[in-house]
């Protein structure tokens, strides 16, 4: 899997997922060969798309593994402890194949700021009080993010593991089977509505 997009008129970003005998350090070790790698395993994909890879300095590519997260430690983990919490990528870490990893973040921010604006709102108490209703929205918070988090997460995984598969029984799945169920899985996820920012 592969995308491209113009960040202004000077910078493009670029992604690519594929799967390889290399690790991920003997990459990064030799970005001019996982450059060469990414360029022959593009297939048919437009010449400029090849040209900004091709053009891309190698100080500019950074490399990393897909690596497996338990969704469960979501499920049964902490995400509020006191008045600390988590959100974004320290909460749900986003690989390029879901495309949700930077509205998510968002999410968590709409989420996190409507959960404490109620524990706050008009509401005069003193030190101690405070921190109990910060503590309580973060919570809140939690519980509401909780399932949305473990759902990207796994999804993230699958379609990225399965993307970069080369066994014989994944691939004949991915192509025949899998890819229309990931194509409306994703859609199904981009189409989240995290509700507004503030209740009334
Ligand atoms: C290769 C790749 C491609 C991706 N492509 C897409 C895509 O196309 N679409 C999409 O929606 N998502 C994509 N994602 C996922 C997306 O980038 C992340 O999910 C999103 O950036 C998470 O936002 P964040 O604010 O939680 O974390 P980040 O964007 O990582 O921001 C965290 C910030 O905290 C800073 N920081 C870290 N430690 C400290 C510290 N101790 N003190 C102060 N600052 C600190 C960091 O420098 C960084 O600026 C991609 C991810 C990867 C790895």
């Amino acid at each position: 899997m592969s995308g491209i997009i113009a960040c202004n008129d000077k910078t493009m970003y670029w992604f690519a997922s594929f799967s390889t005998s290399m690790s991920s350090q003997e990459m990064e070790e030799n970005p001019a060969e996982a450059k060469q790698f990414v360029l022959s395993k593009l297939g048919k994909v437009a010449d400029n798309f090849k040209a900004v890879i091709r053009d891309t300095e190698l100080e500019n590519l950074s490399i990393a593994p897909l690596r497996f997260r338990h969704p469960w430690d979501i499920l049964w983990g902490r995400i509020s402890k006191s008045n600390v919490c988590v959100a974004g990528d320290a909460f749900h870490p986003m690989t390029p194949d879901i495309g949700q990893g930077g509205c998510s973040a968002l999410e968590d921010g709409v989420t996190l700021a409507r959960c404490l604006g109620e524990a706050l709102r008009d509401k005069q108490g003193i030190r101690s009080e405070e921190y109990k209703r910060i503590e309580m929205g973060l919570k809140n918070y939690a519980k509401e993010r909780r399932w949305r988090a473990f759902e990207l997460i796994s999804t993230a995984y699958m379609v990225g593991y399965i993307q970069t598969s080369n066994g014989r029984i994944l691939s004949f799945l991915r192509n025949k089977v899998l890819g229309g169920f990931f194509a409306r899985q994703q859609l199904k996820l981009a189409s989240f509505d995290c509700g507004k920012l503030t209740t009334s």
